[in-house]
Formats: structure tokens, C-alpha cells, sequence
């Protein structure tokens, strides 16, 4: 039959893509359909355009989800190495920046024209502009509504990503899907997202918009060092999108404002040395100046340094390292880099990401329950995920 593949790829996301690129080189008749007029639009958005396209440090404890060990399997047998040879033998030039974090030297664009020529030279077939309706089983074959028609495959591999940021494409179709074969999901929520406050706390957030602290930000049980940036909304940068992850509703945040320094003995220091000073002046000499002059605030002490008492200075300095704010919310999945939960693993098989009740039917990528941490690792799950997958289909 004219419309029969042997694999239908839904989502040309980087999961999709790396997928039909190993499904195709098997051999496999393979249509990859996307909805959006671009494929891959994550990869070229992420990293701040220069894609953080792995983390040498994978492993388990870096993936969030009910049962995270779910990954380990395709993690292992397409690691992050297998991955930079990828990127090494198209010509992509990168360098770590932080954390075991690797970022294209160039713009990200490489990754997603990497993807496609690899697709192209396997003989994939790649439809995008092309919305998809249901999908049901008839037998061993499997029917797919699409804008150009109903196409019939013997395999589908689900790749259409999460919740987070609708504006680029994201839709919940792939939980659908997953729903209407009788899969389990798990609760979905926004992860690695600014995190917000009610109205009366952006009172005094409001004038920190712009001051960035390198902290650590513990909640949920989880300790993230890197940076802490203030924003008009409430709290971002590196730690804070961390944190979001682990952290539920209800619960306050703890920020140690000056990991590896003593502030106790620096405050002992201003009060020997600076006596008639402030203590917003001692304070500008541990966190940035805005900063010091709210949490002289927060303290409440306007006089001179040395009316202090020792037991005082102690127990700000324990409220620098220990400072409690409680956000309200997040930024939801307008902003969110990933979206938690999704198809509950114990419905797939680990090694090939097939449902185990629907042969045939695969789940790759966000849209699974399995979400990274910041830096590179939610791009390996895709990568080593789509891999599996397409060892099989
Ligand atoms: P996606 O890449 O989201 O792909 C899903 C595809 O499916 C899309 O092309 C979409 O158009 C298509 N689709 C969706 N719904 C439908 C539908 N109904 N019909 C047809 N097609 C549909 N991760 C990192 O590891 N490193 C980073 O540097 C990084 N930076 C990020 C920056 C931002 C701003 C964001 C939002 C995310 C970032 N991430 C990063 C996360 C990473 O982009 C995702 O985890 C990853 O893209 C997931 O891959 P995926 O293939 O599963 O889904």
C-alpha cells in the first residue's frame, strides 16, 4: 500500500529526530511528522542559542521522575560520548563551560542541520506544517490522521515533547496519545522555571530585579550552588530553575547567599575594623550592594556596627546562609524549560521505550516521565532515548 511506513516518527524534535535518523539507517521506511513550520526550534532556542547539547557528568541521579532509573538502560548504551563523536565527526567545534556542561561554539543551528543531513542520507521522510489527529491500532498496523491524509505504519514512535512553552508548538497531544492506548501518566508540572511571589513580597523583590548572587538554593531535600538572580516577577538563574524541579507549593526556599566564606567572622571583622559603619555597608562587603541595603532591612539595624553583639552578628550571619522565602508559584510553562511527569515508565520497556500493552507503539523524549537537570541532560535523554528506540521500530 502507497501510505504503509515501517515507522512513523511523531515530532521533529530533537527525540524525533534522533530516532528516525537510527530507524532509517536500519533500513526503515520512516516519516517523521511535525506540526511547526521548523523542526527541532528547542535546540535552536536552547543554551542561549549556542545549544547545551550534553553534560559529561550523566547518570541517574540527575533525572527527576517516579522511578528515574528508567533511564539508566538507553543512558548507557548511547552515553554522552557517543554523542560528542556525533558531534566531532559532523565538524561541530564545542567547549564545557561549567558543571560538565558542552555548548556549540557556534549557534545551535549546527545540531539541528547535523540532524537533518543525517536524516536526509538514511532516507527519512520529514513532513512538517502537518498537524496529526488520532492514532489507533487495527491489527498489527497502525492508523495516523494527518493534515496530508491517514498514513498507515507498522511502528510509532510518540516524540512530541512536553507542556513547556506553548508559543513554540509544545501541545499536550503526546499524553493523549498515550491516554487513549490506556497508558498511565504521571502528574505533569513546570520544571526548571523562575519561581514567583505574591504581591506584597514583590515589593521589596521588585528594586533587586537584575542582582545576581552565587548561592545555593536548597529545597525538596536538594541543595543547587550557581547563580541567584532577582527578577521584577521573583527569583531565576541557574539554582533557582534547579530547585524548581524539587520544589512543591507551600514550601520556602532556603538560599545560602555566600557559600565558602565565613560571613560571621567577616561581620566581626566590619565591627572591629569599621565600628561607626552600618551594617549595610558591612553586608555590601559579602552579597551585592542592593542586596545589603534590603537585608539591613530584613534585620533591622540602623545603627552603628559596633552597638552589634557578638550573638547578633552570629545570628545574621546564620541568616545569610540560611535566608527563607517562600514563593507562591512558578512561571508556569510559558517560561518552563521542561515539563515533569508524563507517560509513567512502567508502562515502557526500558531497553526500547515500547509500550509494553501496545507493541509497536513507542514514547521517546520529554514526553516520557523522565526530566533532567539543568545542563545538557534533558538534550542526552532525547538523544539516548530517540537511539533506543530506533534500534527497533
Ligand atoms: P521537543 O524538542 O519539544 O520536540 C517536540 C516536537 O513535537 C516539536 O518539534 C513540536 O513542534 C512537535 N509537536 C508537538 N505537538 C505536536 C502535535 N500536536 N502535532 C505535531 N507535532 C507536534 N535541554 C538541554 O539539555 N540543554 C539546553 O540547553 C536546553 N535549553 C532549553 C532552553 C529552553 C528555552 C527550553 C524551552 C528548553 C531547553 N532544554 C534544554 C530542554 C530541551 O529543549 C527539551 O528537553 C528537549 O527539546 C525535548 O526533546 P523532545 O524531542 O522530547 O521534544
Amino acid at each position: 500500500r502507497k501510505s504503509m511506513w515501517d515507522v512513523m516518527v511523531l515530532g521533529a524534535g530533537a527525540a524525533g529526530m534522533a530516532a528516525a535518523v537510527e530507524a532509517g539507517r536500519r533500513g526503515r521506511r520512516v516519516l517523521v511528522v511535525d506540526h511547526a513550520a521548523k523542526v527541532g526550534e528547542k535546540i535552536r532556542i536552547s543554551g542561549g542559542g549556542r545549544c547545551n547539547f550534553t553534560n559529561l557528568g550523566v547518570s541517574a541521579e540527575k533525572f527527576l521522575g517516579r522511578n528515574p532509573r528508567f533511564a539508566i538502560s538507553a543512558l548507557k548504551r548511547f552515553t554522552q560520548w557517543d554523542f560528542i563523536a556525533r558531534i566531532d565527526s559532523a565538524g561541530i567545534t564545542w567547549h564545557e563551560k561549567t558543571l560538565g556542561q558542552l555548548f556549540c561554539d557556534g549557534p545551535s543551528t549546527q545540531v539541528i542541520d547535523m540532524l537533518l543531513r543525517d536524516m536526509a542520507d538514511s532516507g527519512v521522510t520529514l513532513w512538517t506544517g502537518c498537524e496529526l489527529g488520532a492514532v489507533t491500532k487495527d491489527g498489527d498496523i497502525f492508523r495516523v490522521e494527518t493534515k496530508r491524509g491517514v498514513q498507515e505504519a507498522r511502528a510509532v514512535i510518540v516524540a512530541t515533547g512536553g507542556k513547556s512553552i506553548p508559543k513554540m508548538g509544545a501541545t499536550g497531544y503526546g499524553y493523549k496519545i498515550a491516554e487513549s492506548f490506556g497508558l498511565p501518566l504521571t502528574e505533569t508540572r513546570p520544571g526548571l522555571v523562575p519561581l514567583t511571589f505574591a504581591e506584597q513580597e514583590l515589593e521589596w523583590i521588585k528594586p533587586l530585579a537584575g542582582v545576581a548572587v552565587q548561592g545555593r538554593a536548597t529545597a525538596g531535600g536538594k541543595t543547587f550552588p550557581e547563580a541567584v538572580l532577582f527578577t521584577h516577577r521573583g527569583i531565576s538563574g541557574p539554582a533557582i530553575l534547579q530547585i524548581s524541579s524539587y520544589w512543591r507549593e507551600g514550601e520556602p526556599i532556603s538560599l545560602d547567599l555566600c557559600p565558602g566564606t565565613d560571613p560571621a567572622a567577616l561581620l566581626r571583622e566590619a565591627k572591629r575594623t569599621a565600628g561607626r559603619s552600618q551594617l549595610g555597608t558591612a553586608l555590601a562587603q559579602i552579597v551585592p550592594e542592593r542586596l545589603a541595603k534590603h537585608l539591613a532591612e530584613v534585620f533591622q539595624e540602623r545603627g552603628p556596627m559596633a552597638e552589634l553583639s557578638g550573638a547578633r552578628l552570629d545570628a545574621i550571619a546564620a541568616g545569610l546562609r540560611d535566608w527563607r522565602l517562600m514563593p507562591v508559584g512558578s512561571e508556569g510553562y510559558r517560561t518552563a524549560e521542561v515539563t515533569l511527569g508524563g507517560v509513567d515508565t512502567d508502562a515502557l520497556d526500558a531497553r526500547t521505550m515500547q509500550a509494553k500493552s501496545v507493541p509497536g507503539l513507542y514514547f521517546i523524549g520529554e514526553v516520557v516521565d523522565i526530566t533532567g537537570w539543568l545542563g545538557g541532560y534533558n538534550f542526552q535523554w532525547a538523544w539516548s532515548s530517540g537511539w533506543a528506540a530506533g534500534q527497533v521500530a
